[in-house]
């Protein structure tokens, strides 16, 4: 809730109180007595310390996580070609690799590649929120939205299919619709728009989510209204759009939001409180038209991502203190390119598979905290730094 933002001190006002009793207990308090900073390093003197005053915020104020579901680098480089040789994603001065896989499968699904991200842990196919032992583990999103951050998703699917679910709920089973949506009542998050209206008004419980989603202050619009692109929002109030009863259409069969959706939210939440967002974008349908096995499905679905993330860089671009990272889950459908020409002409595509595949996957990142993202590394790692860039006391490590 706003007011509740409002009254948070910043994580920068955090780390200045974390410094400062750092400072105060070097004169002979034990380090124990520090919950939020590490122990004081014994070996070094206390001028070391003081010389690293004052402490600059080098991180960034938002952060835009921007995931295309089944994105391989056959995906990205026929939708390059196709766009003219050309990609939004050549605007990304640091591109990494991470390894997709689950903890209990080389070939990982949406749900736990999604959860490596969101907890900073690899977690069993299926899993949403959960760690390996099936323990609810606190998701990126929670935490932003703890700290006083405004939060906010968008997706091409439905709000509760695995991705988006992967950051706000905590089931082990991703086929839990109605109890994901469930989670949408815990966790405060300021804006969501994605598909999914029948798991929060039509349920096997009885329970109506918009008149609960309602008495939480939430402004609830959905598809049977005004589309998203005429949909008037107060940046007062939470707000929550529906795009479908439950699963959007593909682009190709007349799906439009995508794009006016993402203008719409960076707008809210660019104006909402004073301490920065994180927002979950995520190409839903690119995994769709992999596992269809359908070319033009697959280069649609592209297009329509690349120009969600056109207007995430446009804004970056303008705001200056924005971060944006691009990643996928997994590949999916083995898709290849055959043959044809780097105009996009004649473009010949193949898969070699119906599911998903296990080759390492991009990572594209630009703006404050950038560089963290370069190199080769497990899935989970993107969540571990996402933590680092809201708090700079959390030390990522791999490994367990
Ligand atoms: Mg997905
Ligand atoms: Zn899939």
């Amino acid at each position: 809730m706003l007011i509740r933002k409002l009254s948070q001190p910043s994580s920068f006002g955090v780390y200045l109180l974390a410094l400062l009793m750092l400072m105060i207990n070097m004169e002979g308090c034990t380090p124990k007595m520090q919950p939020t900073s590490p122990p004081p390093a014994t070996h070094s003197p206390p001028t070391k310390i003081e010389q690293q005053a004052p402490v600059e915020k080098v991180n960034a104020k938002n952060i835009i996580l921007l995931i295309g579901d089944g994105m391989g680098l056959a995906q990205i480089t026929g939708g390059m070609y196709l766009n003219k040789n050309n990609t939004a994603l050549e605007k990304f001065p640091v591109v990494g690799l991470h390894k997709s896989h689950s903890s209990d499968n080389l070939i990982t699904d949406s749900a736990s590649g999604a959860t490596a991200f969101s907890i900073g842990e690899k977690s069993f196919n299926g899993a949403i929120g959960v760690a390996p032992d099936g323990k609810p583990k606190e998701t990126i999103l929670e935490e932003a939205e703890k700290r006083g951050l405004a939060t906010g998703m968008l997706a091409t699917s439905s709000i509760v299919h695995a991705t988006p679910a992967a950051f706000i709920a905590h089931v082990p089973d991703r086929r839990q619709y109605e109890d994901i949506a469930l989670y949408f009542l815990r966790t405060p998050i300021d804006i969501f728009i994605g598909g999914g209206r029948s798991y929060f008004t039509r349920r096997e419980d009885g329970r109506d989510l918009y008149q609960e989603l309602q008495g939480k202050g939430y402004v609830i619009a959905d598809y049977l209204g005004q589309s998203i692109a005429q949909v008037d929002i107060s940046t007062d109030l939470n707000f929550a759009y529906f795009t479908a009863d439950k699963e959007p259409l593909p682009v190709l069969s007349g799906r439009d939001y995508f794009v006016p959706a993402t203008h719409k939210i960076l707008d809210y939440l660019s104006h909402r409180g004073d301490n920065g967002f994180f927002l979950m974008i995520e190409g839903s349908q690119i995994d769709w038209a992999g596992h269809d096995n359908k070319v033009s499905y697959v280069l649609n679905e592209m297009s329509d991502f690349s120009t969600a993330i056109s207007a995430c860089l446009d804004f970056a671009e303008k705001d200056g203190n924005t971060l944006i990272l691009i990643t996928a889950d997994h590949e999916t459908g083995g898709m290849a390119i055959e043959d044809g020409e780097s105009d996009g002409k004649n473009l010949q595509l193949d898969f070699s598979s119906t599911k998903h595949t296990a080759g390492v996957v991009p990572v594209f990142a630009k703006g404050p905290g950038e560089e963290l993202f370069k190199g080769i590394y497990e899935n989970y790692m993107i969540g571990r730094k996402l933590f680092h860039l809201l708090d700079e006391t959390y030390q990522f490590t791999s490994g367990d």
